[in-house]
Protein backbone atom coordinates (compact mmCIF):
# COMPACT_ATOMS: atom_id res chain seq x y z
CA UNK A 1 0.00 0.00 0.00
CA UNK A 2 1.16 3.74 -0.80
CA UNK A 3 2.57 5.75 2.38
CA UNK A 4 0.90 9.41 1.69
CA UNK A 5 2.30 10.86 4.99
CA UNK A 6 5.33 8.77 6.73
CA UNK A 7 6.77 10.74 9.98
CA UNK A 8 9.98 8.92 11.13
CA UNK A 9 11.30 10.26 14.54
CA UNK A 10 9.72 13.67 14.49
CA UNK A 11 10.95 16.08 17.24
CA UNK A 12 9.59 19.50 17.30
CA UNK A 13 10.88 22.17 19.53
CA UNK A 14 9.63 26.14 19.78
CA UNK A 15 11.80 28.82 21.28
CA UNK A 16 10.44 31.11 24.15
CA UNK A 17 12.92 33.55 24.34
CA UNK A 18 16.07 31.36 24.83
CA UNK A 19 14.32 28.70 26.57
CA UNK A 20 13.56 25.75 24.07
CA UNK A 21 10.62 23.86 24.52
CA UNK A 22 10.13 20.19 23.10
CA UNK A 23 6.36 20.09 21.74
CA UNK A 24 6.63 17.18 19.54
CA UNK A 25 8.82 13.87 20.83
CA UNK A 26 9.49 11.14 18.62
CA UNK A 27 6.87 11.08 16.47
CA UNK A 28 6.56 7.96 14.13
CA UNK A 29 3.41 7.80 12.16
CA UNK A 30 1.91 6.54 8.24
CA UNK A 31 -1.33 7.76 6.44
CA UNK A 32 -1.85 5.15 3.92
CA UNK A 33 -3.78 5.90 0.80
CA UNK A 34 -7.06 5.04 1.13
CA UNK A 35 -6.82 5.33 5.06
CA UNK A 36 -9.58 7.84 7.09
CA UNK A 37 -7.62 8.30 9.96
CA UNK A 38 -8.03 10.64 13.24
CA UNK A 39 -5.61 11.86 15.66
CA UNK A 40 -7.28 12.89 19.14
CA UNK A 41 -5.36 14.65 22.17
CA UNK A 42 -6.04 17.62 24.32
CA UNK A 43 -5.60 21.08 23.84
CA UNK A 44 -2.25 22.20 23.57
CA UNK A 45 -1.33 18.42 23.29
CA UNK A 46 0.84 19.22 19.81
CA UNK A 47 -1.86 18.73 17.46
CA UNK A 48 -1.89 21.62 15.24
CA UNK A 49 1.67 21.50 15.12
CA UNK A 50 1.70 18.32 14.01
CA UNK A 51 -0.73 18.90 11.43
CA UNK A 52 1.26 22.08 10.29
CA UNK A 53 4.58 19.58 9.41
CA UNK A 54 2.37 17.52 7.85
CA UNK A 55 0.94 19.94 5.61
CA UNK A 56 4.37 21.49 4.94
CA UNK A 57 3.74 25.20 6.58
CA UNK A 58 6.10 24.21 9.14
CA UNK A 59 9.40 22.53 9.40
CA UNK A 60 10.39 20.13 11.96
CA UNK A 61 13.07 20.24 14.57
CA UNK A 62 14.51 16.88 13.86
CA UNK A 63 13.85 13.75 12.10
CA UNK A 64 12.02 12.77 8.64
CA UNK A 65 9.05 13.39 6.93
CA UNK A 66 7.89 11.87 3.73
CA UNK A 67 5.43 13.34 1.68
CA UNK A 68 3.63 10.79 -1.17
CA UNK A 69 7.43 9.40 -1.36
CA UNK A 70 9.45 12.16 -1.04
CA UNK A 71 11.69 13.56 1.36
CA UNK A 72 10.35 17.21 2.33
CA UNK A 73 12.24 18.10 5.12
CA UNK A 74 15.27 19.70 3.17
CA UNK A 75 12.94 21.37 -0.01
CA UNK A 76 12.63 25.03 -0.45
CA UNK A 77 10.27 27.17 0.45
CA UNK A 78 8.95 27.16 -3.12
CA UNK A 79 8.83 23.53 -3.52
CA UNK A 80 7.27 23.43 -0.41
CA UNK A 81 4.17 25.22 -1.81
CA UNK A 82 4.47 23.49 -4.41
CA UNK A 83 3.92 20.17 -2.79
CA UNK A 84 1.05 22.07 -0.62
CA UNK A 85 -0.82 23.19 -3.56
CA UNK A 86 -0.70 19.47 -5.55
CA UNK A 87 -0.73 16.87 -3.15
CA UNK A 88 -2.44 18.64 0.33
CA UNK A 89 -6.36 19.47 0.96
CA UNK A 90 -6.39 21.65 3.81
CA UNK A 91 -9.63 22.20 5.97
CA UNK A 92 -9.35 24.26 8.94
CA UNK A 93 -11.55 24.96 12.70
CA UNK A 94 -12.81 28.53 10.92
CA UNK A 95 -13.51 27.73 7.65
CA UNK A 96 -10.63 30.38 6.26
CA UNK A 97 -13.28 31.57 3.32
CA UNK A 98 -12.61 34.72 1.71
CA UNK A 99 -15.51 36.83 2.84
CA UNK A 100 -15.66 38.87 -0.37
CA UNK A 101 -15.68 35.75 -2.42
CA UNK A 102 -18.75 33.53 -3.33
CA UNK A 103 -18.26 29.22 -2.68
CA UNK A 104 -17.60 28.80 -6.21
CA UNK A 105 -14.61 31.64 -6.57
CA UNK A 106 -13.40 30.41 -2.90
CA UNK A 107 -13.32 27.08 -4.59
CA UNK A 108 -11.66 28.24 -7.89
CA UNK A 109 -8.82 30.26 -5.46
CA UNK A 110 -6.36 26.83 -5.19
CA UNK A 111 -6.66 26.21 -9.64
CA UNK A 112 -5.83 30.37 -9.60
CA UNK A 113 -2.95 29.83 -7.78
CA UNK A 114 -2.36 26.55 -10.06
CA UNK A 115 -2.66 28.82 -13.18
CA UNK A 116 -5.53 26.70 -14.69
CA UNK A 117 -6.97 28.24 -16.85
CA UNK A 118 -10.54 30.01 -16.31
CA UNK A 119 -12.77 27.83 -18.19
CA UNK A 120 -11.41 24.37 -16.51
CA UNK A 121 -11.28 26.71 -12.96
CA UNK A 122 -14.50 26.97 -12.97
CA UNK A 123 -15.93 23.82 -14.26
CA UNK A 124 -13.69 21.56 -11.57
CA UNK A 125 -14.83 24.06 -8.75
CA UNK A 126 -18.69 23.42 -9.67
CA UNK A 127 -17.56 20.08 -9.84
CA UNK A 128 -16.00 19.99 -6.36
CA UNK A 129 -19.83 22.04 -5.10
CA UNK A 130 -21.67 19.01 -6.51
CA UNK A 131 -19.39 16.17 -4.19
CA UNK A 132 -20.04 18.18 -1.39
CA UNK A 133 -24.19 19.05 -1.83
CA UNK A 134 -23.87 22.21 -2.46
CA UNK A 135 -24.65 23.00 -6.26
CA UNK A 136 -28.21 25.44 -5.19
CA UNK A 137 -25.23 27.83 -2.97
CA UNK A 138 -22.19 28.43 -5.84
CA UNK A 139 -23.34 31.86 -5.67
CA UNK A 140 -23.61 32.67 -2.17
CA UNK A 141 -20.96 34.75 -0.01
CA UNK A 142 -19.61 33.20 3.32
CA UNK A 143 -22.09 35.96 5.54
CA UNK A 144 -25.07 33.91 3.49
CA UNK A 145 -23.96 30.26 4.35
CA UNK A 146 -24.69 28.86 7.81
CA UNK A 147 -21.14 26.92 9.90
CA UNK A 148 -21.80 23.45 8.15
CA UNK A 149 -22.61 24.79 5.10
CA UNK A 150 -18.68 26.96 5.26
CA UNK A 151 -17.00 24.19 5.94
CA UNK A 152 -18.25 22.11 3.58
CA UNK A 153 -17.16 24.90 1.19
CA UNK A 154 -14.01 24.54 2.23
CA UNK A 155 -13.92 20.95 2.01
CA UNK A 156 -14.51 21.46 -1.94
CA UNK A 157 -11.90 23.87 -1.87
CA UNK A 158 -9.88 21.13 -0.30
CA UNK A 159 -10.30 18.60 -3.23
CA UNK A 160 -10.15 20.80 -5.97
CA UNK A 161 -7.02 19.79 -6.50
CA UNK A 162 -7.76 16.21 -6.26
CA UNK A 163 -5.18 16.17 -4.13
CA UNK A 164 -2.99 13.05 -2.15
CA UNK A 165 -4.28 13.76 1.50
CA UNK A 166 -7.20 15.99 2.95
CA UNK A 167 -6.17 17.19 6.40
CA UNK A 168 -8.50 18.72 8.96
CA UNK A 169 -7.49 20.74 12.04
CA UNK A 170 -10.46 20.48 14.46
CA UNK A 171 -13.21 20.58 11.34
CA UNK A 172 -16.04 20.52 13.55
CA UNK A 173 -14.48 23.26 16.70
CA UNK A 174 -16.84 25.45 15.43
CA UNK A 175 -20.26 23.58 14.27
CA UNK A 176 -23.27 22.49 16.51
CA UNK A 177 -22.85 18.85 16.88
CA UNK A 178 -25.52 18.25 13.89
CA UNK A 179 -23.38 20.31 11.24
CA UNK A 180 -19.86 18.69 13.16
CA UNK A 181 -21.57 14.89 12.43
CA UNK A 182 -22.73 15.97 8.81
CA UNK A 183 -19.10 17.34 7.80
CA UNK A 184 -17.90 13.68 9.69
CA UNK A 185 -20.38 12.25 7.23
CA UNK A 186 -18.74 13.73 4.62
CA UNK A 187 -15.40 12.77 5.28
CA UNK A 188 -16.77 9.30 5.54
CA UNK A 189 -18.35 9.71 2.11
CA UNK A 190 -15.30 11.01 0.27
CA UNK A 191 -13.39 8.24 1.90
CA UNK A 192 -15.31 5.74 0.28
CA UNK A 193 -14.86 7.16 -3.37
CA UNK A 194 -10.85 6.89 -2.22
CA UNK A 195 -9.84 10.17 -0.83
CA UNK A 196 -7.27 9.71 1.93
CA UNK A 197 -8.39 11.84 5.37
CA UNK A 198 -6.48 13.03 8.24
CA UNK A 199 -8.57 14.55 10.71
CA UNK A 200 -7.03 16.21 14.05
CA UNK A 201 -9.64 17.06 17.00
CA UNK A 202 -9.80 17.48 20.82
CA UNK A 203 -13.57 15.59 20.86
CA UNK A 204 -13.27 11.75 21.58
CA UNK A 205 -16.79 11.22 19.74
CA UNK A 206 -15.52 12.89 16.77
CA UNK A 207 -12.71 10.82 16.60
CA UNK A 208 -14.15 8.10 16.79
CA UNK A 209 -16.09 8.39 13.42
CA UNK A 210 -12.61 7.57 11.64
CA UNK A 211 -11.43 4.57 10.71
CA UNK A 212 -8.07 4.35 12.33
CA UNK A 213 -7.25 6.41 15.73
CA UNK A 214 -3.66 7.51 17.20
CA UNK A 215 -3.79 9.28 20.39
CA UNK A 216 -1.55 12.41 20.94
CA UNK A 217 -0.63 13.31 24.27
CA UNK A 218 1.92 15.63 25.84
CA UNK A 219 3.54 16.19 22.35
CA UNK A 220 4.00 11.91 21.97
CA UNK A 221 1.94 9.60 20.17
CA UNK A 222 0.17 6.50 20.53
CA UNK A 223 -2.44 4.09 19.37
CA UNK A 224 -5.38 3.66 20.47
P1 LIG B 1 -3.12 21.76 19.98
O1 LIG B 1 -3.39 22.04 18.55
O2 LIG B 1 -3.11 20.30 20.32
O3 LIG B 1 -4.03 22.52 20.90
P2 LIG B 1 -0.61 23.15 19.48
O4 LIG B 1 0.12 22.31 18.51
O5 LIG B 1 -1.28 24.36 18.98
O6 LIG B 1 -1.63 22.24 20.32
O7 LIG B 1 0.41 23.59 20.64
C1 LIG B 1 1.21 22.65 21.35
C2 LIG B 1 2.13 23.38 22.32
O8 LIG B 1 3.08 24.15 21.60
C3 LIG B 1 1.43 24.35 23.25
O9 LIG B 1 2.02 24.25 24.51
C4 LIG B 1 1.68 25.69 22.63
O10 LIG B 1 1.71 26.68 23.60
C5 LIG B 1 3.03 25.52 21.99
N1 LIG B 1 3.18 26.35 20.78
C6 LIG B 1 2.42 26.27 19.65
N2 LIG B 1 2.84 27.16 18.72
C7 LIG B 1 3.89 27.82 19.26
C8 LIG B 1 4.79 28.84 18.82
N3 LIG B 1 4.68 29.36 17.57
N4 LIG B 1 5.76 29.27 19.66
C9 LIG B 1 5.89 28.72 20.89
N5 LIG B 1 5.11 27.75 21.39
C10 LIG B 1 4.12 27.29 20.60
MG1 LIG C 1 -4.91 23.09 17.57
Amino acid sequence: MKKIVECRNIYKNYYQGKLEVPVLKSINFVVNEGDYTAIVGPSGSGKSTLMNLIGCLDKATSGSLLIDGREVGSLSENELADIRLEKIGFVFQNFQLLGGQTALENVELPLTYANIPRKERREKAQQALGRVGLTDRMDFLPSQLSGGQKQRVAIARALVNNPRIVLADEPTGALDSRSGAQVMDLFEELNAEGVTVLVITHDQGIARRAKNRAEIIDGELGRL
